[in-house]
């Protein structure tokens, strides 16, 4: 398999190197340069397999020669083998033809566990083998930083510095990161926002000369290898459904848009869906897109649903290439328009192709609020503020009530006790695994926001200082 850049100008790379790079040297995001198809009579067959045998069939063909099949196979049973429940993504019905999707049962309770359990074999097994190392450099609002952490930890190869607000992320989040002593491990409470901890991120991805020196790699969604193992998923829960031959719509809580470019290529190479209906809390921007054409920034707002704060969606241009006939070029053009001018627009042709299968929904805090409510007192199950958006939106834009629509549970309620308790009036507990998280020794440190700072501080702690 061979990946392109977004943007037309960077080196093809293989597999292999895509999960190394993070970010195309133009500026772009990788993606494969064809989907790997499955007939409809290869797609009938995945209802036989089990979660880890249709991640294989699934994620196999984007790896290609880069990691012998075996080996991969072994990846992917011990990835979930810390999956809670039996079943690594548990699907509920919560009203007529009407489902849930728990992709919430990994260690730190929330999706980005599913693929980036992957990732840490990846990371680890690909540097082992070439004798290498890298600084996995990241920022997080919460979820991305946990997850990245529990399954990079210990891990000799790697060395991960992770850049979170300071005083700004839950109790619950920053433990989940904090607690976690390894040696390999650094928590920096940056003194900012999330967006500076992004922006610094980005400035060190910038300075070629530290990214090259110290290997930086990344986790959060521009990672292809995120985007490659989220596309199972919308398999499995459409052949659990039994809809593998006729249409199926899934509604997906959205903040960098990762997880729903999951589900359009799942569609591209070869799953039947109808609709996917796309879910934001007050940031807007998506849903404002899909009706008009255009991406306009307005300022972040704070919701109960945290993830999803997020105005630019960094993986909606790996939509934008596709729709776009891989044009690299016009890309480019867009993307710089949107950085100068903070907004863009496509032509009316391309914008009927999104709206023929793109749906989008918003829903204020109080509006999430009620939904948590209503699937309690209906169903009994508490939900998160983010799967609650999503459900919501599911609801808002359904067009066909004979097909199914999944709803993505993206977070455990635990994971966001103070929303679920303004709804419903009780907190959910934490998993018992967790039970010691709030009396755990933490360890951070603190920085200003200041990237020559940051810079020597992982330099002078990362084990590839030269
Ligand atoms: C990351 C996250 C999202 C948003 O997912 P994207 O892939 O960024 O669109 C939604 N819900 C939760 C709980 C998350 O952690």
């Amino acid at each position: 398999m061979k990946y392109i850049s977004t943007r037309g100008q960077a080196p093809i790379l293989d597999f292999e190197n895509v999960l190394l790079s993070g970010l195309a040297r133009d500026g772009g995001l990788y993606v494969p340069d064809t989907w790997p198809m499955f007939s409809s009579s290869e797609v009938k067959e995945f209802s036989s397999l089990t979660y880890n045998e249709l991640a294989l069939r699934v994620i196999q063909p984007f790896v290609g020669d880069s990691i012998e099949t075996v080996k991969l196979s072994e990846m992917i049973n011990s990835s979930y083998s810390r999956f809670t429940t039996a079943d690594t993504a548990p699907l509920k019905e919560i009203g007529k033809n009407e489902y849930l999707l728990e992709l919430f049962h990994g260690p730190t309770l929330a999706f980005k566990d599913i693929a980036l359990q992957i990732l840490g074999h990846l990371f680890d097994h690909i540097l082992r083998t070439r004798g290498k190392t890298t600084t996995i450099i990241g920022a997080t609002s919460g979820d991305t930083g946990s997850a990245a952490i529990e399954a990079m930890r210990d891990r000799d190869a790697i060395e991960v510095f992770m850049l979170h607000p300071y005083g700004r992320i839950s109790d619950v989040q920053r433990r989940q990161m904090t607690t976690v002593i390894s040696p390999n491990i650094h928590n920096i409470a940056i003194e900012g926002n999330f967006d500076d901890c992004q922006d610094l991120v980005k400035a060190m991805f910038n300075d070629k000369l530290f990214c090259d020196r110290m290997r930086l790699g990344a986790v959060n969604s521009i990672n292809w290898a995120r985007i490659m193992s989220q596309i199972v998923y919308y398999f499995y829960a459409a052949a659990k459904v039994g809809e593998l031959k006729n249409p199926i719509s899934f509604a997906v809580p959205t903040g960098n848009f990762g997880n729903v470019f999951s589900g359009y290529s799942a569609m591209c190479m070869g799953l039947n869906v109808d609709q996917f209906v796309v879910g934001s809390n007050r940031n807007d921007i998506l849903t404002r897109f899909f009706e008009t054409g255009s991406m306009t920034i307005q300022d972040v707002h704070s919701t109960l649903s945290p993830s999803m704060d997020i105005q630019v969606s960094s993986n909606f241009e790996r939509l934008l290439f596709e729709i776009l006939d891989h044009d690299g070029d016009r890309l480019q053009l867009i993307m710089n328009e949107f950085r100068k001018k903070g907004n863009f627009s496509i032509d009316n042709k391309a914008l009927e192709i999104i709206q023929s299968i793109f749906y989008g929904a918003s829903f204020d805090d109080d509006e999430t609020k009620n939904t948590i409510l209503d699937i309690f007192e209906k169903t009994g199950e508490l939900v998160d503020p983010h799967t609650a958006v999503g459900i919501a939106a599911g609801r808002a834009q359904r067009r066909e009530k004979s097909v199914p629509m999944i709803a993505l549970a993206t977070a455990h309620p635990a994971k966001f006790p103070d929303a679920v308790n303004l709804s419903v009036g009780q907190r959910p507990a934490l998993p018992k695994r967790l039970n010691q998280l709030m009396e755990k020794k933490e360890k951070f440190i603190i920085l200003p926001n200041n990237v020559n700072l940051i810079q020597s501080f992982i330099s002078d702690n990362s084990k590839i200082n030269p």
